[in-house]
């Protein structure tokens, strides 16, 4: 311990310049800042709510006590960027067989569904909707017998639950609703009505639209309803809902659907409620600048958390519902690192301007650093390195975890010789794209790492509040934050590596068809956007780059990253397929032909 302690000083003295007393101080400045965010006047920091505000005020006051500035350009600290802060049904309905189902209990618009009406539709019954690609080597196929082509399809939620363990393994990686929609309008339908059967557990209600589904829609009209309203309309057409389920429900592949032999009026409405958010980003000018390539070197953790669960995806119990989210570890950890990182880089010589950001709208997808990235508010290639911290404050036996570092093949060294004076037992992992903000920067080709002491029994519930932290270790893994950024601002800039992670598809055991593709997950648009590609890679060869939009992939209209996924599922090794995109305005095509993956 005293060991550890002496060597952080001595090089800490050479490198920042700092008090003696810092490590004491450092611990009790991050349960400050933690304390204040992680209190339940703040309300669990929702993106957009009067909580986030405050906690925003309180990082521009601590940017100014460093003596940082707002970015050149900027108004002031606060970015601004717009997000979709909820869903709701707007008075979605259906009618026919002389009744009308207009009542929020009935039916309601899916979060990912167009807005529509068709009246006079056939209504088609599909079981559970599934029909796994080829690749997936398994005859099941909900549509054999169906032609659904202008009509509307009644799914079930889920899967066979009888089926044998080899039939649900496979079955149940195509049971997600998106899938569903997804497949059904490929096949021609104008809508789907989805159900959780008689069978199923639950209470078979309607299930209301959730923001995180949001986003562009899935190009085709999509609707929960009541197994109640289920039910009556199969016995208002002479047929008996809980009886074809019991038939699919054996995984008999020849169990079919049928037509209902019904017309419906069906109309889905969705009310998006767009709102205003803001990323609180300032920068420490280097004294000196050296007047290199990227000036800048970044340190980012984001401040919102899930509200009263309202926001992203809690994981708080019945009991817990509706509770305060005040994400002590999710993520006022993570912005105690950086303020405390920041403080000791304010201290130091810097040839680099160091930024210190702090991000909104990470729980509802990582959506505030994303716009900050497509706004050029600062512009990607002038940043030469990002650190992210999230989940920062949960060290445990000294462990902590550093990931990305495929993203540059400095970061091994620069870490490493960092953490020799703070002494963490570190893990190191490669792949850069993360369910956290660094992936924003690692799609905008900024080598980018993110600090992470692990997952807990808190994660995402009311509980992960200010007591469970372990200050001492927070103040560490921000010495190390500091330590890292500290030479990344006086050294030469990381050169970045487009790291080999792509969406594997769903089939069994994973597909093994490479494309060298690399989606942003992040992106709110219609298609899927490469946030970069492979080098070498089939993308690469067939000349897809970064920013191009893919609209459609052999022969597979491609809305977003679900879809995408599927068509990957379709997509053969050594055969070619074309490859539909947007670019600059303009629709072009390619070949690509899939590799194996290595
Ligand atoms: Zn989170």
């Amino acid at each position: 311990m005293r060991f550890r302690g002496l060597m952080a000083l001595a090089v800490l003295t050479a490198l920042v310049a700092a008090p003696a007393a810092l490590a004491q101080d450092t611990a009790e400045d991050a349960r400050r800042h933690v304390e204040f965010l992680a209190d339940d006047a703040l309300g669990g920091r929702g993106t957009g709510t009067e909580g986030a505000a405050e906690a925003a005020r309180y990082l521009i006051a601590q940017l100014e006590a460093l003596g940082a500035r707002p970015l050149p350009g900027a108004d002031g600290f606060r970015i601004p960027f717009e997000f979709t802060a909820g869903v709701r049904d707007a008075g979605s309905r259906m009618a026919g067989l002389r009744h009308n189902w207009d009542e929020a209990e009935s039916i309601q618009a899916l979060a990912f569904s167009e807005d529509g009406e068709v009246s006079g539709a056939q209504v088609v019954f599909a079981g559970y909707g599934i029909t796994p690609p080829e690749s997936a080597d398994y005859p099941y196929d909900s549509y054999a017998t169906l032609d659904v082509t202008d009509k509307i399809v009644v799914i079930l939620e889920g899967y066979p639950q009888d089926a044998d363990d080899d039939a649900r393994r496979v079955l149940s990686n195509f049971a997600d609703v998106r899938f569903k929609a997804f497949l059904a309008r490929t096949k021609g339908a104008l809508g789907i009505l989805v159900v959780s059967g008689p069978l199923s557990q639950g209470d078979g209600a309607v299930r209301a639209p959730r923001a995180g589904m949001a986003g562009a829609g899935a190009g085709i009209m999509a609707a929960s309803v009541s197994r109640a309203v289920a039910s009556q309309l199969f016995e208002l057409a002479g047929h008996d809902l809980a009886a074809s389920q019991a038939e699919l429900d054996t995984g008999n592949p020849h169990a079919a659907g049928y037509d209902l032999g019904v017309e419906l009026t069906l109309e889905t409405k969705l009310n998006r409620d767009r709102r205003e958010g803001y990323n609180v980003v300032g920068h420490l000018p280097a004294a000196a600048p050296a007047g290199a390539a990227k000036p800048y070197v970044f340190l980012g953790a984001h401040y919102d958390h899930l509200g009263h669960g309202e926001f992203g995806g809690s994981l708080a119990g019945a009991s817990q519902a509706g509770e305060i989210h005040n994400g002590a570890d999710d993520n006022a950890s993570g912005v105690a690192a950086v303020l405390l990182a920041g403080a000791r880089l304010a201290a130091a010589e810097r040839q680099r301007h160091v930024v210190l950001g702090f991000w909104s709208g990470e729980e509802i997808g990582i959506v505030g650093s994303n716009a900050f990235l497509t706004d050029g508010a600062l512009p990607a290639r002038e940043i030469a390195g990002y650190l992210n911290f999230d989940m920062v404050g949960r060290s445990r036996d000294n462990k902590l975890s550093i990931q990305g570092v495929g993203s540059s093949e400095s970061w091994r060294g620069l870490i490493e010789r960092s953490n020799f004076p703070v002494g963490f037992d570190l893990t190191l992992t490669e792949d850069p794209n993360l369910p956290t903000d660094s992936t924003a920067f690692n799609l905008a080709e900024v080598p980018s790492i993110a600090f992470f002491t692990g997952s807990h029994v808190d994660y995402h519930k009311p509980t992960d509040d200010a007591e469970s932290i372990n200050y001492d270790d927070l103040a560490r893994v921000a010495e190390l934050g500091a330590l890292v950024a500290g030479r990344v601002a006086n050294g030469d800039a990381p050169e970045f590596v487009a790291f080999q992670s792509e969406v594997r598809g769903a089939g069994r055991g994973g597909s093994q068809v490479f494309t060298g593709t690399i989606p942003d997950y992040a992106a709110d648009i219609t298609g899927l956007l490469l946030g970069g590609v492979i080098e070498g890679g089939p993308a690469e060869e067939a000349g897809l780059q970064g920013g191009d939009v893919i609209v459609n992939f052999g022969g597979v209209e491609v809305g977003d990253i679900y879809d995408y996924m599927f068509a990957l599922e379709s997509a053969k090794i050594g055969e070619p397929l074309e490859v539909t995109f947007e670019r600059d305005g303009e629709t072009m095509t390619v070949t690509l032909t899939p590799r194996a993956r290595e």
